[in-house]
């Protein structure tokens, strides 16, 4: 047998899935001479507007040896087919840990770390501040319909961190065996097979809600403890080692501790630093959300007349190409046919984000547009200019969760609109000129990008609602580590994971972090 691989192999978008017919067709072949098929990779192409279709990477295997002139077309390479498991890490189980490991925090990087720890035999207790998805649900609805701000229970903090009222979208820059692990894992835990193979997959809140329900199961099945409704409260750090957490006014043993508890965590950042835990300030973005009829989207993405019940909704990844990329303006965390969400994590402070269903069939698209920040003068610079400009939104708002909001015409020409469009925002829109509040220089390289923008999307400004603000990219703040143990530079037993310690973004990557330390894991004592 000889193996090859074929790349942006072209397949219709009514023929979805079909890649044999298409192969064989490229390679002037018969179907039947092809054996052992498989999808490694597949994307729509929308680079052609008005004809876009599936692209499919390939491996398959065939009997004779495919000839240069006549098979080798443009996509045909030949391969060989590598198992690699998360164990082929080169630093599997090199680091020693204690038998038993307290993690604390429920979203995807804790969750990871605490399940495959649990598969690799260790005993773990998982600390979550927050609520189990379901009396979350409640708690979230709650929020949106009363303005009831639960500090522990909502968009960002409880069963699933943030991830779990998400858009849901599971594509990671750069894939590896840890991030693939974690898309096998959802597989296993309900959600559809093609999140493996497709290029941007996307699973919407819906279905990550009832994806966390099979984890727990899973955990506790290990021998898991699962504590919700339990802070972190504080650590004892003895001689350059963690010996003790205090967690709901308990003081506790503890030889291995796992912190996963996510970028919002501002109070955990506090605590390390007066526990005397090297941090560091990290380069972050922020500016605002907008939102656009989902129809003008698709119509300039993909073209006139495509079916999007084929295609799915239309994305735009966008960035203004200036010569200082230090104050670029770029589109981030895309949501097509999504909603607008508050996601304040402190009383008094209004952030906004966004979310989707699986369908992401809603009429209105919602993406951040955001501008690098360079704070990083003090190791809370970030973090206190993220809360400044959340405490100034809140304000602006009306101080009860409604969002400033301004249109992107009324934006370029400095003032108020008189009235607003309709939003998906659920806690009300109140019109504000945003340059009276949000950072100048973060308003002017917006105004800069939104004149770009609209020349690649025609419409982008003339249809376009501002949202603000959206101040939680990333995280301002980095918990030093090494990179190879993941383990607190100067604090022996704190391993830390995930978005909060500044190492990872988005789910997938979050989630990879907590595999990769059960993978490095090997049990001491
Ligand atoms: C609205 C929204 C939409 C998003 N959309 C996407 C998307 O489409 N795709 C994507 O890849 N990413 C998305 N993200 C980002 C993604 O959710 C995060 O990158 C990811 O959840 C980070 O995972 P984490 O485990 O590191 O931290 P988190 O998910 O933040 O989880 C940390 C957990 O720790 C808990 N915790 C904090 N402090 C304590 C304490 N003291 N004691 C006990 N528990 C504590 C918190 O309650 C929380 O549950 C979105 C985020 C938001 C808010």
């Amino acid at each position: 047998m000889f193996t090859y691989r074929y790349r942006e192999l072209p397949v219709a978008l009514q023929h979805k899935g079909e890649v044999r017919t298409a192969l064989a067709r490229e390679l002037h072949i018969h179907p039947e001479k092809i054996f052992n098929l498989e999808v490694e990779r597949f994307a729509l192409d929308s680079r052609k507007k008005g004809n876009p279709h599936w692209s499919y990477n390939v491996i398959f295997d065939v009997q004779q040896q495919l000839r240069a002139g006549k098979n080798a077309a443009r996509g045909l390479l030949e391969a060989s087919r590598e198992n690699e498991t998360p164990d082929s890490d080169p630093l599997a189980q090199s680091v020693p840990m204690a038998s038993h490991i307290d993690v604390i925090g429920a979203g995807p990087a804790g969750l990871w770390a605490a399940l495959h720890l649990l598969r690799r035999g260790f005993a773990v207790d998982l600390y979550e501040q927050g609520k189990p998805v379901e009396e979350r649900f409640r708690d979230i609805r709650r929020f949106f319909a009363e303005r009831v701000f639960n500090e522990h229970s909502n968009v960002l903090f409880g069963e699933g961190g943030a991830g779990a009222f998400s858009d849901g979208k599971l594509n990671t820059r750069s894939r590896n065996i840890f991030s693939e692990t974690v898309l096998r894992d959802m597989v296993e835990f309900g959600v559809d097979e093609s999140v493996v193979t497709f290029a941007k997959p996307h699973i919407g809140t819906d279905r990550l809600v009832l994806m966390l329900r099979k984890i727990r199961a899973e955990i506790a099945r290990l021998g898991g403890k699962i504590h919700f409704y339990t802070a972190l409260e504080d650590i004892e750090i003895k001689n350059g080692c963690v010996c003790a957490i205090k967690v709901n006014d308990e003081w506790k043993p503890c030889d291995a501790l796992v912190l996963a508890t996510g970028h919002s965590a501002r109070g955990i950042y506090e605590l390390l630093a007066a526990r005397g835990v090297t941090l560091e300030s990290k380069a972050f973005a922020m500016g605002v959300r907008v939102e656009h009829p989902q129809a003008l989207i698709n119509l300039r993405q993909l073209g006139k007349d495509v079916d999007t019940k084929l295609t799915g909704s239309a994305e735009y990844f966008l960035a203004t190409p200036t010569l200082n990329k230090t104050s670029s303006a770029y589109s981030f965390c895309m949501c097509p046919g999504g909603v607008l969400v508050p996601c304040a994590s402190e009383p008094g402070t209004l952030a906004t984000n966004g979310m989707s269903y699986s369908r992401r069939n809603g009429h209105t698209a919602n993406g951040a547009i955001v501008v690098p920040v360079d704070a990083s003068s003090t190791t809370f610079g970030g973090l206190d200019f993220q809360r400044k400009t959340e405490r100034d939104a809140f304000d602006v708002g009306g101080k009860n969760y409604a969002a400033p909001a301004q249109t992107i015409k009324a934006f370029l020409a400095h003032h108020a609109d008189k009235s607003l469009p309709k939003s998906t925002y659920p806690c009300g829109l109140v019109p504000s000129n945003i340059w009276d509040w949000l950072d100048k220089k973060i308003c002017s390289s917006l105004a800069e990008g939104f004149q770009n923008f609209d020349r690649k999307i025609p419409g982008f400004i003339e249809q376009g609602l501002i949202v603000a603000p959206e101040t939680r990219t990333s995280s301002p703040v980095r918990i030093t580590r090494n990179n190879d143990t993941l383990e607190s530079v100067n604090t022996k037993g704190l391993f830390v994971l995930g978005e909060g310690a500044g190492y990872s973004g988005g789910i997938v990557t979050s989630a990879a972090d907590g595999i990769r330390l059960a993978v490095r894991a090997k049990k001491s004592k």
